[in-house]
């Protein structure tokens, strides 16, 4: 594990990353760099594009509607590599909201 993840906030466990799926392209650097498999990247659903304004339904049928999901995000450690790494500027790191 890199050095620098050892150094995280001590309050890492209050962030957790969001992905805003209108900019994700489905690139992976995210899959990638992460140490704790946060993330998968597959092929959103329908209702995953719906979602979606008509603009980035586009640019998703583009990528083949491949887009990165935090199925783990209770993993994230907030070091922040994900954030670094990916090149759309598509994850923030942020408070969860209560369920
Ligand atoms: S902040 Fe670090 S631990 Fe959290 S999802 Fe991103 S790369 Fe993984």
């Amino acid at each position: 594990m890199p050095e620098h993840v050892e150094a995280c906030r001590p309050d890492a466990s209050a962030l957790a990353p969001v992905i805003d799926l209108a900019k994700c392209e489905g690139k992976a650097d995210c899959l990638r760099v992460c140490p704790y498999d946060v993330f998968e990247v597959r092929v959103a659903t329908g209702a995953e594009r719906k979602s979606l304004g008509l603009m980035a339904q586009l640019k998703s049928l583009a990528h083949g509607h491949k887009k990165a999901f935090a199925v783990n995000a209770d993993q994230c450690h907030a070091c922040g590599l994900c954030v670094a790494a990916c090149p759309e500027t598509a994850i923030r790191l942020l408070k969860p909201r209560p369920a």
